[in-house]
């Protein structure tokens, strides 16, 4: 008589014995789903603030994944990616073990800032220490719990205020590993970003992690396309890496692959005022192409702001005010150019029209 594949494994995956997850002195059976709240800091009212973080252990083992979002607290884009995330009927089949921090840094994100209280930035006080002030103990307790027990990890950022950066994921992408998952999130566009002192990033690569940032949208907005990419992108990782089966469907465009760009750069103002912008985020401008007027509220001549090179416009700041020298356009290069330029198109073209109902058609 055959047997029914889905007896097979299950019954393989009953006779597997996996050792628990551990996390702050809890144990995550093997088929476990948990929410653990890891006890991290107290508020100035002393109620206490926890980490909460969701563990899927399965049965089957694998890589340890970790997606986090909010390490920059005002960056909720990945919130909403990582709450698409947890639940999926799909997570029943998965391989390994996917650790989800929708919010790292819990104090930004109760003050809609990027910053921790004593305006430190989180992502610049890894590996941390349990002394010192609050940003050395967060990080301490996030290397210390997280960190040590993953193999891959992906952290999920947006554009910072008023800044909106078109989807894109950054590595290092000497690393094979780190390459082959930005290659699978399947962006646009990839960039290679050497590791910046005292980020998560620096941290996952001293002890050997490979980890990828995904950067799309602004701060504090939720933008669906990004969303949408962002969770297609942490699924196809998963697959890349065998945590999950391959996707029976495969309806992206066939022009959407990811272009490494070979060097990019921002564009400042050169004058105080008001900007009048010429041209649209993920838009291909050439050599000389006039980007945005520079003006007076109250007239006057206005200051040209053109691009230094043929590129993609990858971030645009959406506030129409300036001041000398803020970063107004970061321009990325591409040795193809035409090739990256396509992706972009197929990209937009595919995540911004689509419908809610397409984009579940696949068993998430
Ligand atoms: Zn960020």
């Amino acid at each position: 008589m055959p047997v029914n594949p889905e007896h097979k494994l299950a019954a393989e995956d009953n006779n597997m014995s996996r050792e628990p997850f551990k996390l702050a002195g809890t144990s995550v059976n093997p088929g476990e789903t948990r929410l653990i709240s890891i006890p991290a800091a107290r508020l100035y009212t002393d109620t206490p603030v926890d980490l909460p973080v969701e563990i899927i252990h399965s049965r089957r083992p694998g890589p340890v994944l970790l997606v986090c979002a909010a390490i920059h607290g005002d960056e909720i884009n990945g919130i909403e990616i990582c709450r698409r995330i947890v639940g999926k009927r799909l997570l029943q089949r998965l391989k390994g073990t996917l650790l989800i921090v929708p919010i790292v840094n819990m104090f930004g994100f109760l003050q809609q800032s990027r910053y921790l209280p004593d305006r430190r930035d989180l992502n610049r006080c890894f590996p941390g220490s349990p002394r010192g002030p609050l940003g050395n103990r967060l990080a301490h307790l996030i290397h210390t719990e997280l960190l040590n027990q993953c193999t891959h990890v992906i952290d999920l950022h947006t554009g910072a205020i008023h800044r909106k950066n078109l989807p894109q994921v950054r590595g290092d992408l000497d690393d094979p590993v780190a390459l082959g998952m930005a290659e699978a999130f399947g962006t646009p566009v990839i960039m290679d970003a050497k590791v910046r002192d005292g980020s998560l990033r620096a941290a996952a690569s001293e002890l050997g992690i490979p980890a990828i940032l995904y950067e799309a949208g602004e701060a504090l907005r939720f933008d669906e396309s990004s969303i949408r990419a962002g969770l297609r992108g942490i699924l196809a990782v998963m697959r890349h890496l065998g945590m999950l089966a391959p996707s029976k469907s495969n309806n992206t465009p066939r022009k959407l692959v990811p272009v490494k760009a070979s060097r990019s750069y921002w564009l400042r103002a050169e004058r105080d005022g008001i900007v009048i912008t010429k041209i649209k985020l993920g838009q291909r401008v050439k050599e000389g192409q006039l980007l945005a007027n520079l003006a007076s509220p109250f007239g006057g001549p206005e200051k040209p702001l053109k691009s230094r090179s043929d590129g993609i416009v990858i971030a645009a700041s959406q506030i129409p005010l300036v001041n000398e020298g803020e970063a107004l356009f970061h321009i990325a290069e591409f040795s193809t150019l035409r090739k990256a330029s396509d992706s972009v198109e197929a990209f937009q073209e595919h995540f911004e029209n689509e419908t809610e109902q397409e984009n579940f058609k696949e068993p998430l």
